[in-house]
């Protein structure tokens, strides 16, 4: 016996019309979840994870950084890179090389540092934001600078108005205080006129302050040579170039994401 039933082409006919008429109100319903859907996409953006490169003047952090946003760009992600705050401020710290005026150029990168990160913090729809020097770090500068302690203290409390929102890793680029020094020199930028004494004390700090600042970060010794094309972003043509090993530690450091 078999238990199909076999309609009339009559019954057929109201079925079909039945289907019809129903057929506007699934298309309503159907048009409803569509619309749903996409506002559920549109409200599920990504929350950016930022990567913060600390390190001393004439690390290589900014060309890190750099490598690191390009290297992020070819493998799909979206990636917005912040320029170092001290070089958004060129004739603040143009004085204060001039003048030596500590707690002037103090007070003016702290607040530029609130200014940026509070536009940090309303980011979306990128994958990675990477901040060439953290806020954390201007500590550093001012503990080497100031020396008077009210002065230290009043830029304490200008920092501690400064909050960053986002899941912030750590990287310190720090290669030998040789390398540092020797990179500085042949950089020479215009704005950067530090002698070496306040290179190499610059550099002890960092070494003292990064485990104090941060809790947890990870260390990028950035001795390798790498070639002036890929300093650039261009294509390497250079034998000698260690561009590689950059590509391994950024590799190993996303890892963690997964
Ligand atoms: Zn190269």
């Amino acid at each position: 016996m078999s238990n199909k039933r076999n309609f009339s082409d009559l019954d057929f006919e109201e079925k079909l019309n039945d289907f019809y008429e129903n057929f506007e109100e699934f298309k309503k319903i159907t048009e409803k979840i569509i619309k749903k859907t996409r506002l559920i996409e549109k409200s599920i953006t990504v929350v950016p994870r930022a990567i913060t490169f600390a390190g001393t003047i004439g690390s290589g952090k900014t060309t890190c950084t750099k490598i690191f946003e390009k290297f992020l760009k070819d493998n799909g992600y979206k990636v917005k890179r912040m320029i170092e705050v001290s070089m958004q401020i060129p004739n603040a710290l143009n004085l204060f090389y001039e003048t030596k005026n500590g707690l002037f150029f103090q007070q003016v990168i702290t607040d530029k540092y609130k200014q940026v990160i509070d536009e940090i913090n309303e980011l979306e729809d990128y994958h990675y934001i990477l901040i060439d020097r953290g806020f954390k770090e201007i500590e550093i500068f001012t503990d080497l600078i100031i020396k008077d302690k009210k002065s230290k203290e009043y830029l304490k409390k200008q920092r501690d108005l400064i909050a960053f929102k986002l899941q912030n890793d750590i990287i310190f680029v720090n290669p030998t205080k040789k390398t540092a020094i020797e990179r500085k020199k042949a950089r020479n930028r215009l704005w950067e006129k530090c002698d070496e004494e306040y290179l190499s004390e610059l550099y002890d700090k960092y070494e003292e302050y990064i485990p104090k600042i941060y809790q947890k970060y990870t260390v990028f010794n950035n001795d390798a040579y790498i070639c002036k094309d890929c300093c650039e972003l261009k294509e390497c043509n250079d034998e000698n170039c260690n561009i590689r090993k950059y590509y391994n530690f950024f590799s190993i450091f996303l890892k963690q994401y997964e």
